[in-house]
């Protein structure tokens, strides 16, 4: 689009709130060129200082500075105009996480280049010249050409496996004459109908349930819970196929990039094409090309990570999150928000259903469910002939195996089977590296980092200690750096890689690969492994919980959890659901297909009700003690929380924030404050952190609360604060 010429008139120029995507309280008033009007949403140029930023109308001026005083915002060309559901959205999340709008603003304008104006790519098309001779190549491009559409002059010499020269000299005989193509081709149109499967009852009544949704077209939340290769994936795509039918975009959010290859692949044998992507890899021009894409309405269909919340739909019409459960989802640098809460309020405002899917739903979505906020389809049985697998627990204060080592006896016994039979196996165990702590056995010393209160962890491939938070890494010392004793320093504990050293040594001849969510096995290194696994190239995958989720290995019949108690004792709010969860999701991975799984999860405390629940396959029984427990407790969603985090290089000054802050807190009917204590990570990146948690009733507004209290304070500039509504994490 060119820009429409802007009439002077003799109209007052007018004022206008524009929003710059920068850390500031609001919007900053400024004056329109004569002849614009404000309009909410309206991208425009903005002088800020001795720089232009990008910013948009937000609303009326504010102030009551006069038309000289205000330095003028010029729309960009094309006048472009962000929807009114983003822009209302972009205010909502502000205002509940407590973060500066122009942040919240600076997501939703991840592509700085969205607004350049489009580079047209030369295209060629049959003209009506003729060349003098009509040689065989140049036949040969002539009949590709004749079809009458536009190719590059490159794609041309490809399809008639003629060199470039051909097309020139056709060029230059008028033979071919030259049009505009737009920079990107266009999206494909996934096509609902491409490939139905045909769904058993359930499903069947499920994705009817959910087709009627996106056909009203209302804000509706339905939680489609069903265990692990029910079919939720199956089902949702018939919600996607309706949208797609009545030209509305969706929205498919997953928590992981590492997830999206596979999905990627099982969408387009669906709908013939695959979706659109949104996630933190693309390239700038993916990015240009997607964020455009979204706006105008080209891009049907878009999976993302959470990020892709904030992309400018035309005309949204269903939002999916998948593994509804996932932490993932939960943003904690930056803007701290939850991905999956916030589709929710996106739905609400752009009045159109949102499915959340889980097998293992957080207990925020269950009791809305169970309560009958949410509608909730369930899918009870895995599709076809597969069954649940039979779950078994090892008592490992009975079943240990010699010192050092850290599969049992019966796990080593049921992999021989396994193995023997010519089925995959998998071992899981949430720890990245080859030890999670390196002891000197003569002083007691601990390896430790530097700038965190955290252990060093030993990743024996790469003969480093590494600091799994700030990445801080130094070769092995070859004596301990306390005592100077040399050959005393041990691995305690075992991470993946010390799991495969040990399976190695059992079973030489099987074939393995490490997953690990590690910047030292990397992303695609892990693509390569899950692949391998699906092709039945390997035998057995080892892996951290990136191989728990989502996979679908239809060979896979032994799952084994090398240490079920990982996680169970951090002592916060969410660590028995979440143990839970991951280890309901990594059991989920066996016999998916025709032969039956078996699962064997290595533990200290069989008769933990977390272990209960899940060898009796009872999870509502878990749900059940779990909403108990927080109702008793006036935990979310039975009450609300809030995290205020202290950071700071000095130990002192940030200490005494703290205390500054906790006595300016207000009192409030409903309202506890604690704290402030050391966070659980008193040190991390050499910033000294210090925490403050708000309890408060359900009936309490807590956004205002920590207004009124925040406002209030005072403390040393040095010291950063941080707000955390709804925390998840306690570190
Ligand atoms: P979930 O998302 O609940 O874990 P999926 O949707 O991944 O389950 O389904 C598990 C497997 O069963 C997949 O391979 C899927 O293609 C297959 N499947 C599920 N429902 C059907 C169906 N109605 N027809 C054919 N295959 C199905
Ligand atoms: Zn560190």
């Amino acid at each position: 689009m060119k820009d429409a010429p802007l009439r002077p008139t003799d109209a007052p120029n007018e004022r206008a709130g524009v929003l710059l995507p920068l850390p500031l309280a609001g919007a900053y008033d400024y004056k329109l060129p004569r002849g614009v009007a404000v309009r909410r949403g309206l991208v425009v140029s903005a002088p800020l200082g001795s720089r232009q930023s990008l910013g948009v109308v937000w609303g009326k001026a504010e102030g009551a500075v006069g038309d000289n005083r205000l330095k003028e915002a010029v729309p960009l060309d094309g006048q472009p105009v962000l929807p009114a559901g983003l822009c209302d959205f972009i205010d909502w999340v502000a205002q509940y996480t407590l973060t500066p709008p122009g942040l919240v603003l600076a997501m939703a304008l991840r592509s700085r280049q969205a607004f350049d104006a489009e580079v047209p790519r030369v295209g060629y098309m049959r003209g009506n010249g003729a060349p003098k001779r009509v040689t065989p190549p140049r036949a040969r491009v002539l009949a590709v050409a004749a079809d009458g559409l536009a190719r590059q002059a490159a794609q041309l010499a490809e399809e008639a496996n003629a060199s470039p020269s051909v097309v020139r000299a056709l060029i230059d005989a008028g033979a071919l004459c030259e049009v505009e193509l737009p920079e990107f081709p266009p999206f494909q149109s996934p096509d609902p109908d491409f490939s139905k499967p045909t769904l058993n009852t359930e499903q069947d009544l499920a994705a009817h349930l959910l087709r009627g949704g996106v056909a009203g077209h209302r804000f509706a939340v339905s939680l489609l819970d069903g265990v692990t290769g029910s079919g939720k994936t199956e089902t949702y795509f018939e919600a996607v196929a309706e949208a797609l039918r009545r030209e509305k975009q969706t929205l498919i959010l997953l928590p992981e990039i590492a997830l999206t290859v596979q999905f990627l692949d099982r969408f387009a044998e669906r709908f013939g094409t695959r979706p659109t992507e949104w996630h933190s890899d693309l390239s700038q021009k993916e990015r240009r090309r997607t964020w455009r894409a979204a706006m105008n309405g080209e891009a049907r269909v878009v999976v993302g990570a959470r990020s892709a919340l904030f992309l400018p739909f035309k005309a949204l019409g269903l939002v999916i999150v998948d593994e509804e459960h996932e932490q993932a989802y939960k943003q904690e640098d930056g803007a701290i928000y939850h991905a999956r809460d916030m589709a929710v309020v996106r739905g609400r405002i752009e009045n159109c259903p949102v499915v959340l899917a889980s097998a293992t739903p957080s207990l925020e979505t269950y009791v809305n469910a169970t309560g009958g906020r949410y509608a909730h389809l369930k899918l009870h049985r895995r599709h076809g002939v597969a069954v649940m697998p039979d779950v078994r627990l090892i008592d490992m204060r009975e079943a240990r195996g010699e010192p050092g080592t850290f599969l049992s006896p019966p796990l080593r016994e049921a992999l021989a089977v396994t193995l023997g039979a010519g089925e995959q196996a998998m071992l899981f165990l949430n720890r990245r590296g080859y030890a999670p702590l390196t002891l000197c056995e003569a002083c007691g010393h601990k390896m430790v980092c530097r700038q965190c209160s955290a252990w060093l962890v030993e990743h024996r491939y790469r003969k480093r200690l590494v600091c799994h938070h700030c990445g801080y890494e130094t070769a092995t010392p070859p004596q301990c750096p306390q005592c100077g004793e040399a050959g005393t320093l041990a691995a305690c504990g075992p991470g993946v890689e010390r799991v495969a050293e040990e399976f190695k040594s059992v079973f030489p001849e099987a074939r393995l690969a490490i997953a690990s969510s590690d910047t030292m096995h990397g992303p695609a290194e892990t693509q390569a492994a899950i692949r391998a696994m699906s092709k039945r190239e390997i035998d057995v995958l080892i892996g951290t919980q990136i191989v728990a989720k989502g996979h679908h290995f239809p060979q896979l019949t032994l799952v084994g959890v090398v240490d079920a108690d990982l996680g169970g004792s951090d002592g916060d709010l969410r660590a028995r659901e979440r143990t839970f969860q991951l280890l309901h999701q990594v059991a989920g991975r066996a016999g998916r297909a025709e032969k039956p799984g078996l699962v064997l999860m290595q533990t200290r405390n069989p008769g933990d009700a977390v272990m209960k629940a899940l060898a009796s396959a009872d999870r509502d029984a878990f749900y059940e003690q779990e909403r108990k427990y927080r109702e008793v407790t006036h935990a979310p969603p039975f009450g609300r929380l809030a995290a205020i985090i202290l950071s700071g290089r000095d130990d002192d000054t940030v200490r005494a924030a703290g205390r500054a802050l906790a006595k300016a807190a207000p009192a409030a009917r409903g309202v506890k404050v604690w704290g402030p204590t050391p966070a659980f990570y008193s040190l991390l990146r050499g910033q000294t952190r210090e925490r403050l948690l708000v309890q408060a009733e359900k009936y309490v507004d807590v956004q205002a609360y920590l207004r009124a209290w925040l406002n209030a304070a005072t403390f040393a500039k040095s010291v950063r604060l941080t707000v955390d509504v709804d925390p998840v994490s306690f570190f």
